[in-house]
């Protein structure tokens, strides 16, 4: 039996797609387990998905490949969010608010901050607490 792997992905929707039901058929007809963190769906405009998906190399492929017939775009690249070392003064005020531990501390002697993008759920907490806007989303 092929190894599950989880992708994390992002959808982008031209704006006639938005309604098709393409979530509904990653999991049933491409036996996808699909778990979305952030979507920006409205009728009329441009739209996107940031989700995982588990499951085989080939389903994965096979579902990206029905998500292109209806002309969206994919990013396998997941930078939704992403930490500006520039602009960071590593205060520390994002880490009590990021629920996963992607935000830490990477360093206890000089109390670096650091971001590890693998943990990030996209819940957006840290730019809305950032004091310097160094936390950003792509969207
Ligand atoms: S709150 Fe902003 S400036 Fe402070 S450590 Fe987090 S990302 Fe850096
Ligand atoms: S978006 Fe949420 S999970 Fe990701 S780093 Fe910011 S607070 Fe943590």
């Amino acid at each position: 039996m092929s190894q599950t792997v989880t992708k994390k992905l992002m959808l982008f929707f031209p704006k006639c797609e938005c309604e098709k039901p393409i979530i509904y058929h990653l999991v049933k007809d491409h036996n996808l387990i699909v778990n979305v963190f952030r979507a920006k769906v409205t009728p009329e405009e441009e739209g996107y998905l940031v989700l995982d998906v588990t499951g085989t190399e080939d389903d994965i492929q096979q579902g990206m490949d029905f998500v292109k017939t209806f002309n969206v775009s994919i990013n396998y690249t997941s930078k939704g969010v992403t930490l500006d070392e520039a602009r960071c003064t590593h205060c520390g005020h994002c880490i009590t608010h990021c629920p996963t531990g992607a935000l830490y501390i990477a360093d206890s002697a000089t109390r670096e901050v650091a971001f590890n993008e693998a943990k990030c759920i996209e819940c957006l907490a840290c730019i809305r607490v950032c004091p310097f806007a160094a936390c950003a989303s792509a969207f």
